[in-house]
């Protein structure tokens, strides 16, 4: 992971000024504990800012309820993580170690003091996510995924995890060894998602894993927002940063995984400030907690079904399966495209188990030393066969086209020519797939032949369609799907669309050009116009403008 925290260890330990404190015990009420008694349990809400004034505080393995790690946390140290600034749960139980007295501030509170001091606010971000890289480096969490190696609902888990950085450990169902013979017994040696001994997810689903972390709708505090931002991919997260900076209510609704397409990519290498490159995952992650910083909060993985205007001028968005309503004032489409599929029989039933859209650590640990095939000729394809050439036996690109020159940057193509790992395979296709229970091998055509080729691992990545279905037809599209605004709208902004308070930004906004950066400038820059429509509307109901602009 690049990752947006501290080494842990090599970090300076440095207390809280006194007055930092002070400010904290005005908000905050002080507790006793006794030695052995608990502070939080796995999936407790982190609704308290946790300080320690004397005593100790251990972190607990919840499975054999001996101490995690050797460190533990003294008088001017506090406890807590990430995913206190989006509500989140405890992962990891918290145990006095000895009598222990501590201040204890409700999240809203603190989260305010740390708005109104920086210093305070950097202190205790910069510890919470030198943490939460300590947690990834060590691969250690209660978090335990059991099966992933054969089961499809398991892997869609640890792709949520992966890709919202949460840490986990997976054990494979057919082999374990170690703590993952412990681990199978307690699932029942079928695939299994587990937090801790005896708290086994009977339904393990992205969904079912998040509502345990806090990150779904149901810990949301209010479902009436300044701005609902729909997507969470670089041009949603970064307007989330930027309503946030600019006092703007928002809540960004996200479908699978911050970071969307970016965050399938292991290396962008062409946004402006990382020139030895940065994972797409990285990136919204930090954009995340920056945004989490300023008070924006994310809810995930849920999908906006529809979208209404109501006749006080507001939007309200329905949410898939439990008919959640969220309303705003002004609504953020961002989101984006989605994978297309090929028209192959068996297809879907072997997505997850070999046939792939996006090519991450993940996929590529299913696939290492075994050969696999890449389809696309454009630069995600190009990119993930320079990703998984690093793992796989050997990586064949499979391109419909005579010639990569029209699709592919020139650096990337160069590159993929130049590595003895990789084979380009021009005007051929993939016509056929084969295997059971998972993919064992494709047919390939080329030039009216046929040949069949042993396959690790299928990549598909031949572009993508706008996910504009749930405007249900309140915005005007263009013929493929894309959302218009500006002047060809007939709106008053650039990002507007043809209904005034619902803008559009990256790769879903027809004319876009679809990379990561002008998706990030577009979701910055529209903030300025959602702020002014926002405030418009605060005033026509009588209150004041959100926060404080600073033009
Ligand atoms: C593998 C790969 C590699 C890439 N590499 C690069 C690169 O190196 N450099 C570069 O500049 N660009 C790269 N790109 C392109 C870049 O990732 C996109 O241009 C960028 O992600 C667009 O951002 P976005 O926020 O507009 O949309 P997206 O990234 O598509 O994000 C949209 C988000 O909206 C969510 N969503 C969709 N519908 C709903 C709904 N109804 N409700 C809730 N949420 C919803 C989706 O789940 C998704 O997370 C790459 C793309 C891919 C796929």
């Amino acid at each position: 992971m690049e990752s947006i925290g501290a080494d842990l260890e090599e970090m300076k330990r440095q207390p809280l000024e006194r007055e930092e404190v002070d400010a904290i015990a005005a908000i905050a009420e002080l507790r006793d504990y006794a030695a052995g008694e608990t502070v939080a349990e796995v999936g407790d809400p982190m609704d308290r800012f946790v300080y320690v004034l004397t005593g100790e505080i251990e972190l607990v393995d919840p499975y054999t309820q001996q101490r995690m790690i050797e460190s533990s946390l003294g008088p001017t140290q506090f406890a807590g993580e990430l995913a206190f600034l989006n509500a989140g749960a405890h992962t990891v139980p918290l145990r006095a170690a000895r009598p222990t007295r501590t201040l204890e501030a409700p999240r809203a509170a603190m989260l305010e003091l740390m708005a109104r001091r920086p210093r305070l606010a950097d202190h205790v971000i910069g510890v919470f996510a030198a943490r939460r890289r300590q947690l990834f480096e060590d691969h250690r969490s209660s978090i335990k995924l059991i099966g992933a190696d054969r089961d499809a609902r398991i892997q869609a888990v640890g792709r949520f995890l992966d890709r919202n950085r949460i840490p986990y450990e997976s054990f494979d169902l057919d082999d374990p060894e170690g703590e993952g013979i412990h681990l199978c017994q307690l699932a029942d040696h079928a695939p299994a998602v587990i937090f801790a001994e005896g708290m086994i997810l009977d339904d393990p689903t992205p969904r079912a894993v998040a509502r345990l972390l806090g990150l779904d709708l149901n810990v949301c505090e209010r479902a009436e927002v300044d701005l609902l931002i729909v997507g969470g991919g670089p041009a949603g997260v970064a307007a989330a940063v930027y309503a946030g900076a600019e006092g703007l209510d928002a809540l960004v609704v996200e479908d699978s995984a911050i970071g969307g397409q970016a965050g399938s990519s292991s290396r962008i290498e062409n946004y402006m400030g990382f020139p030895t490159g940065i994972s797409g995952a990285d990136l919204a992650f930090r954009g995340q907690v920056q945004a989490m910083k300023f008070g924006t909060r994310f809810v995930m993985p849920r999908r906006v079904a529809a979208v209404a205007r109501t006749e006080d001028e507001r939007f309200c968005a329905r949410l898939e399966e439990d008919d959640e309503e969220i309303c705003a004032p002004a609504v953020l489409v961002a989101t984006g495209v989605q994978y297309r599929r090929l028209p192959l029989p068996r297809l879907r039933a072997l997505e997850g188990k070999g046939v792939y859209y996006a090519a991450t650590e993940m996929e590529a640990r299913f696939c290492a030393g075994q050969p696999v095939l890449v389809v696309g000729g454009g630069n995600s394809a190009g990119q993930a066969a320079m990703f998984l050439a690093r793992h796989a036996d050997c990586v064949k690109l499979i391109v419909r086209e005579e010639a990569l020159a029209e699709t592919m940057s020139s650096y990337l193509r160069e590159r993929l020519e130049a590595d003895p790992a990789i084979e380009i395979h021009l005007a051929s296709e993939v016509s056929a797939l084969h295997g059971e229970r998972r993919l064992e091998a494709v047919t390939v055509r080329h030039e009216g032949d046929e040949r069949r080729e042993p396959c690790g691992g299928l990549f598909i990545m031949i572009g993508a369609a706008p996910n504009t279905g749930w405007l249900s037809g309140l915005v005007d599209l263009d013929a493929e799907g894309f959302v218009i605004t500006g002047e060809e709208a007939g709106a008053g902004s650039a990002y507007e669309t043809s209904c005034p308070g619902v803008y559009a930004v990256g790769d879903v906004r027809a004319g876009s050009v679809k990379r990561v950066a002008s998706a990030v400038g577009e979701g910055s820059v529209v903030v300025s116009a959602i702020w002014r429509h926002v405030a418009r509307c605060h005033e026509r109901r009588g209150e004041a403008p959100p926060g404080q602009r600073e033009d």
